[in-house]
């Protein structure tokens, strides 16, 4: 191991040991990325890993009610029909120790952790303009070196812990929930305050409103949530999906979000009311993101629409919550439904009826300060035992930026995205060259089932380092004009729909100060996946390629 001082800059440190590539992150993406550029392609990778095991989110994620919104049947891996044959899933959406179980059966099977250096961040790296290399540094002071940088450090893994006054004071225990204890936290007979109404917080709060003595929910911004509802799958269900792997692959790939769920083709103001209910109805009964990303096609374009849509959530609302001033605040107002990620719910609603959970506005009477005993919000203290912050994550940008990342010229990715990111296909940024980002900003990403563009963009990468080592290339670099071109792109279609309306993590607008940016492509993960595979029969069109194995200090 190199071991090099902090202070050495990173573009002057040689003679370290060298890789093809370094990948950051052994999540689903990092794990994939592993196995194709290792078993595939033969190269020498090392994959640097935070955690101690593998996982990325479902290794952070261990809190309880944690489970994934995809249905299980399409939240694996599909490179492997053998694999998918073989694991079995228990229920429609799985939880956490299940698919934290099933990529540990994959790293297993693949023998991945070989190549995988857990307990070991990514401080940094800098490309060396002179070898066409990555520097790359870690935590435990090493150096290395790789043709090849790919960040699989996933979307949803810097947490947001906001700067609250006193949290240092508290004398109880606070957790955030991306950083939740291995051995879990014993809530009862225990007051404990969520702060947060989001996707997690959703997961939660019933979760813990069971143990705890009394639950304090601050809820700054309500959720449309929709139920899950969650459970066993029938056998022959599951049997019939099996021999059908094939023709699901094929649909999820070319689909808008990488589900099998299709908007309803045509305008939610073309039905009569009576229609419209029933078909609002066979997707509330249906559970899942039905309701969102199955619902009428201008829902997410068209205010009036959006509205009906709403408006059938919000009587829902009404209609469980018994006491009709928390019914009201759990209502949103402040934003079109769905343009927030849609939540899934199990009694989530039904939570608030309990004797033990109190709902505290906490856009009415904003969290002032964290207490020694509690929470001071609304000129009010809440004395807690316990404090869970659900309050997400700096998405997308975060987890790429918090590492310092330099390319040409000693450039940072934090100076380059000071406005927004720009990218070119969410894959690559111009002054970056040979970085590789899994579900980067710019990709469908967050608004799709993650596997499915995680698989792609493994596949699409490894095909194009496959082509550069077979044309004795060294060095790849997304053009000015194709990333300028892209990145307005991304932003056009994001301007025609309703989803930079919210003040959502998809617009940065969680983040103080970051940049307010719709982060994701909304084109649809089939027509991205079309566009990608033009760009490399192309030759790697809107790409720059250079460098020759000789000048290049080897492949
Ligand atoms: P989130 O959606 O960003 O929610 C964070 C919550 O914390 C929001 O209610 C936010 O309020 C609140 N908050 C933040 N700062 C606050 C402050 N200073 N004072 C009061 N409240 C504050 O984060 P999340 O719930 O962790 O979910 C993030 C994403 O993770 C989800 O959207 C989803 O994509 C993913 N996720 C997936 C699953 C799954 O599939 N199993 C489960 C959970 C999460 P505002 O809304 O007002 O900002």
């Amino acid at each position: 191991m190199a071991i090099v001082p902090e202070s050495a800059p990173l573009s002057l440190t040689r003679s370290v040991p060298e890789f093809d590539a370094v990948v950051i992150g052994a999540g689903f993406s990092g794990m994939y990325m592993l196995h194709r550029l290792r078993d595939m392609l033969g190269l020498s990778v090392r994959v640097y890993e935070d955690g101690d095991d593998v996982g990325g989110t479902w290794y952070w994620n261990r809190y309880p009610g944690a489970r994934c919104d995809s249905e299980s049947y399409i939240y694996c891996y599909t490179f492997d029909r053998q694999l998918l044959q073989e694991w079995q899933w228990s229920e429609r959406y799985p939880e956490q120790p299940e698919i934290l179980r099933y990529l540990n059966h994959v790293a297993d099977r693949f023998d991945l952790r070989r190549d995988i250096q857990f307990s070991t961040r990514v401080t940094a790296a800098a490309f060396d303009e002179e070898t066409n290399r990555w520097q790359v540094r870690t935590s435990l002071g090493e150096v290395v070196s790789a043709r090849y940088l790919i960040a699989a450090v996933g979307t949803l893994s810097k947490a947001n812990l906001p700067k609250f006054r006193g949290l240092e004071t508290f004398r109880g225990k606070w957790y955030h929930t991306n950083q939740w204890p291995q051995g879990g936290v014993d809530f009862t007979a225990k007051r404990v305050a969520v702060v947060g109404t989001g996707a997690t917080a959703v997961q939660v709060i019933p979760e813990v409103s069971q143990q705890a003595k009394q639950l304090t929910v601050f809820q700054r911004t309500p959720a449309f949530c929709v139920p899950a509802r969650n459970g066993k799958v029938d056998p022959e269900v599951v049997k019939a999906r099996k021999a059908d792997y094939d023709g699901i692959v094929e649909r999820i790939r070319n689909s808008q979000f990488g589900h099998e769920i299709y908007f309803i083709e045509k305008s939610a103001l073309d039905d009569s009311p009576e229609e419209r209910q029933r078909e609002f109805d066979k997707r509330w009964d249906a559970g899942g993101f039905a309701f969102w990303i199955g619902n009428y096609q201008d829902m997410l374009f068209n205010q009036e629409a959006n509205d009906l849509c709403a408006d059938y959530l919000k009587r829902k609302i009404r209609a469980t919550v018994n006491d009709p001033v928390v019914a009201e605040k759990l209502i949103p107002k402040t934003y079109p439904y769905g343009t927030k990620r849609q939540p899934l719910d199990t009694n989530y609603f039904e939570t608030f009826n309990k004797a033990n959970v109190l709902l505290v506005d906490a856009a009415d009477a904003p969290i002032e300060e964290i207490t020694p005993k509690g929470i001071r919000a609304g000129g009010e203290e809440y004395e807690f035992d316990i404090i869970i912050f659900a309050t997400g994550f700096d998405a997308l940008t975060g987890p790429l930026t918090s590492i310092d990342l330099r390319g040409r010229a000693g450039k940072s990715l934090s100076e380059k995205w000071a406005d927004g990111p720009h990218t070119y296909l969410g894959l690559a940024v111009t002054g970056f060259p040979n970085l590789f980002m899994i579900t980067g900003p710019g990709s469908p990403s967050v608004m799709s089932n993650m596997p499915v563009s995680i698989e792609q963009h493994v596949e699409w990468i490894s095909d194009c380092v496959n082509y550069m080592l077979k044309h004795n290339l060294t060095v790849i670099e997304a053009t000015p004009a194709a990333e300028a071109e892209w990145t307005f792109h991304v932003a056009e279609v994001a301007d025609a729909t309703l989803m930079t309306r919210a003040n959502s993590w998809y617009m940065g607008a969680n983040m103080p100060g970051k940049p307010r940016v719709f982060m994701a492509y909304l084109g649809g993960v089939g027509v991205y996946r079309q566009k990608c595979d033009e760009v490399a029969a192309h030759g790697y069109k809107g790409f720059a390629l250079g460098g020759t194995a000789q000048s290049g200090n080897g492949r």
